[in-house]
């Protein structure tokens, strides 16, 4: 059969997002060595879950190969990890990852063979809309499940694809460039993994979207992975004080070494949270013509008082957990603490992806001046951000080695996404060899 010839402007102009086309229409460019290769991953198929060897397809001309050498499994996939419903396609869970570039397609400009790289949740492309927009932390290519083509093969031929386009839980990741952000550090594989999503999702929550002022009130709702990235925020970013929340023992306990200030937990005498709260964050004086405010325990002149910056990263409880459980499974009640918690004019992030309807007062949102930021891996530009991270860390002033539980091999992913989905660990990493 004949080759159709694709010009590179002509692939250019198609980009990934018509990606299983191009690849059917321009063998010429998207053939390499790389077809064919083998290597284990977790691979989630049907209603089963486990490590399987696959063959890898050949690399499309924007697409980057990765040897995988740590991975930190997100809480956001257990339940789809665990197979507790079917799957309609074969796919490798997680959508971070960190290891070294081994190839790269004919059009990759960003890495080089041998680089060490973070892959990171979210994508910057720098060309499309979004990123056109100032808003690369909704570059469109992230989440590129609905334009990706299979990556590799299961031994019977299934096709297998990559989770959210990156399936960190795998020897080799095949990704866009987009999402790899080469690092230039002698830092652990194991600690610049968690740059891929949770502790940068917090961290750039305080420090790229809500941007902490010195010396400001930071509360966090939720003293996980991702909470203890905003508490460092806090920390680094000179909070005045950073109040966690949480109603799990041992992560209080760590929140407090990490940075907190306050910890409270939320099961105790749920109903007086927020005045709590309101009280902990007052001003030194009610007297208003001397800078400080006065304030009811009703009304409007309520939200005086409040955070400056509150950030709800509790989420929903996918499973029960084998810690302490939250008061409302379904992660809603701190979302609207977190909103009711912010002082008039403040900053609120949501960032725990409840599924549910949430619902505020509509005169509040009207006047209360509160801005809402969206939590989407907490505004990352990530080829801005994560290398500013990363000299913090050489600084020791971000410390991603204390987050790390444990770690785990290839064979026991499975539990490091169960302990993940116990809340039995902070942080587990799957390593490769
Ligand atoms: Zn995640
Ligand atoms: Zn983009």
């Amino acid at each position: 059969m004949a080759r159709k010839r694709v010009s590179r402007r002509s692939a250019l102009k198609a980009g990934v997002t018509a990606g299983a086309a191009m690849f059917a229409a321009a063998p010429a460019i998207a053939q390499n060595a790389q077809g064919g290769r083998r290597f284990r991953a977790f691979v989630r198929h049907g209603t089963t879950a486990g490590v399987e060897e696959l063959r890898l397809r050949p690399l499309e001309p924007r697409q980057v190969l990765v040897r995988t050498q740590a991975t930190a499994p997100c809480y956001t996939i257990v339940a789809a990890s665990l197979a507790t419903t079917p799957a309609q396609q074969a796919q490798v869970p997680n959508h971070c990852g960190f290891g070294v570039v081994e190839d790269v397609g004919a059009m990759v400009r960003r890495v080089q063979k041998g680089d060490r790289v973070v892959v990171a949740g979210t994508s910057q492309c720098g060309v499309c809309f979004q990123c056109l927009h100032g808003n690369p932390d909704y570059c469109q290519f992230t989440f590129g499940g609905d334009v990706w083509s299979p990556y590799a093969e299961m031994s019977d031929g299934t096709p297998v694809f990559a989770a959210a386009g990156v399936g960190g839980l795998a020897e080799l990741m095949v990704t866009l460039e987009d999402y790899c952000c080469p690092v230039f550090t002698d830092l652990p594989a194991t600690e610049l993994t968690l740059l891929g999503d949770q502790l940068t999702s917090g961290f750039s929550a305080g420090h790229s979207a809500m941007r902490f002022e010195p010396g400001s009130n930071v509360v966090v709702f939720g003293a996980g992975p991702v909470g203890v990235g905003v508490i460092q925020a806090g920390k680094v970013l000179g909070a005045g004080q950073v109040i966690a929340i949480d109603p799990v023992r041992y992560r209080r306990d760590f929140a407090l070494k990490m940075g907190a200030t306050t910890v409270l937990d939320p099961a105790v005498d749920p109903d007086t949270l927020v005045d709590r709260i309101r009280e902990l964050c007052k001003a030194p004086t009610d007297r208003k013509l001397a800078g400080g405010h006065t304030y009811t325990k009703q009304g409007f002149a309520a939200a005086a008082r409040g955070a400056d910056f509150a950030v709800e990263c509790a989420g929903l409880q996918v499973f029960p957990p084998r810690v302490e459980a939250q008061p409302d499974p379904t992660g809603v009640l701190p979302v609207k603490q977190a909103w009711e918690c912010t002082r008039m004019g403040g900053h609120v992030m949501l960032m725990g992806l409840v599924r549910q309807d949430v619902s505020f007062p509509g005169v509040s949102l009207a006047l209360l001046g509160r801005t809402i930021h969206p939590g989407q891996q907490g505004g990352l530009h990530m080829m801005r951000d994560l290398p500013r991270m990363i000299r913090l860390m050489e600084k020791g002033r971000i410390d991603a080695k204390s987050m790390i539980t444990r770690t785990y091999s290839i064979d026991a992913t499975r539990q490091a996404i169960q302990d993940c989905a116990d809340r039995t660990i902070m942080i587990g990493v799957v390593t490769y060899s």
